[in-house]
């Protein structure tokens, strides 16, 4: 099969490498569609992933091959590759070390991963995608999920108003979950135009252009002096931490799901008075990504604007296409299709 190898810092080629067999217990899948992570270009951008890795985590497609003593799935059947839960008593492998840090862990989510036309994992772990959810959307239920998780661990009440610093994949996702979760007005900033233009089309009251304008004395204005509830980092810019901090409400809350990989900058005095919660998200359990396909399913979460038919790039397009990502312009959503 065709597989896209990572080869050494921003270098990935496309190669045949062997088709994987499914063992007993395991399931192969035929990848039809696989997103691009922002976590996936930081990888690619820094030099971060193993040398020879098949990366890509996020991914649609049909079962394929059974292994041996597999129930419960039929060949054909559309699954994303994650959200099941294990067998009673089978370690789940999500637990992390006390000391974690996303950089150090080096592995990402699956190896080899889904930038691939096929790829074998236990029968357990996919999840069946429900009729009238588009392959390209199920794809995303990932990304979708993380989202979802920063929004449960935020304290956002019905009617709060929100702010969503940067409109990639996870701030779009957060946009429309905030909205079902009952927001009251939301506030997107985003320095890219397609980001913008997407976000605005997800109904946010008002995109700010952050290098355009102060966004920090513009959100305050907005909410007549006092600072927004809470506001979700999902940018993750030099900028993004401190803004947050100086437009948040007294006692209201920052969520950081962003993965800064720049030092940023801060400056406590302009927020430490105001006694603010500052709290971070990372990654989703598995019940939240059936939550995510339940919310798709049910139309509160879109894929338009998300994914354009520009978003889908064939496998011999993934290194420009990771390339333009790392600073995305016109890209929203790119998903590679093997
Ligand atoms: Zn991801």
């Amino acid at each position: 099969m065709r597989a896209a190898v990572y080869k050494g810092k921003q270098h990935l080629e496309v190669e045949e490498v062997p088709t994987p067999t499914p063992g007993p217990g395991q399931v192969l899948v035929r990848v039809k569609c696989c997103g691009v992570c922002g976590s996936d270009v930081h990888r690619f951008q820094h030099g971060m992933f193993w040398p020879d890795l098949i990366p890509g985590h996020e991914f649609c497609g049909v079962i394929a091959e059974l292994g041996a003593d597999v129930e419960g799935w039929t060949l054909g059947d559309r699954v994303i590759g994650g959200g099941g839960s294990p067998p009673p008593g089978m370690p789940t492998g999500g637990h992390r070390a006390p000391r974690y840090t996303s950089r150090s862990n080096r592995s990402p989510t699956m190896s080899p991963g889904a930038y691939a036309e096929y790829i074998a994992m236990d029968a357990w772990r996919p999840l069946p995608v429900p009729d009238g959810i588009s392959d390209e959307l199920a794809a995303l239920t990932e990304p979708c999920a993380v989202a979802l998780h920063m929004v449960r661990l935020s304290r956002m009440r019905l009617g709060d108003t929100a702010v969503i610093l940067g409109a990639g994949p996870i701030g779009l996702f957060a946009l429309q979950l905030v909205r079902a979760a009952g927001a009251g007005r939301v506030f997107v900033t985003e320095p890219a135009p397609a980001r913008r233009r997407a976000a605005e089309e997800l109904g946010a009251d008002r995109v700010l252009d952050p290098t355009e304008l102060d966004v920090v004395s513009e959100l305050v204005a907005e909410t007549g002096g006092i600072g927004p509830d809470v506001v979700f980092d999902c940018g993750g810019a030099q900028r993004t931490l401190h803004d947050a901090l100086e437009m948040v409400r007294r006692e209201g809350q920052v969520m950081v799901v962003a993965l800064a990989w720049d030092e940023g900058y801060i400056l406590p005095v302009e927020w430490v008075g105001r006694e603010v919660e500052l709290k971070t998200s990372y990654g989703s359990t598995p019940g939240e990504w059936g939550i995510c396909l339940d919310l798709m399913q049910r139309g509160l979460v879109r894929s338009e604007p998300l994914i354009t038919p520009e978003s889908m790039v064939p496998l011999d397009g993934i290194q420009r296409a990771f390339e333009g990502l790392m600073s995305p312009d016109q890209q929203v959503q790119v998903l590679i299709v093997p």
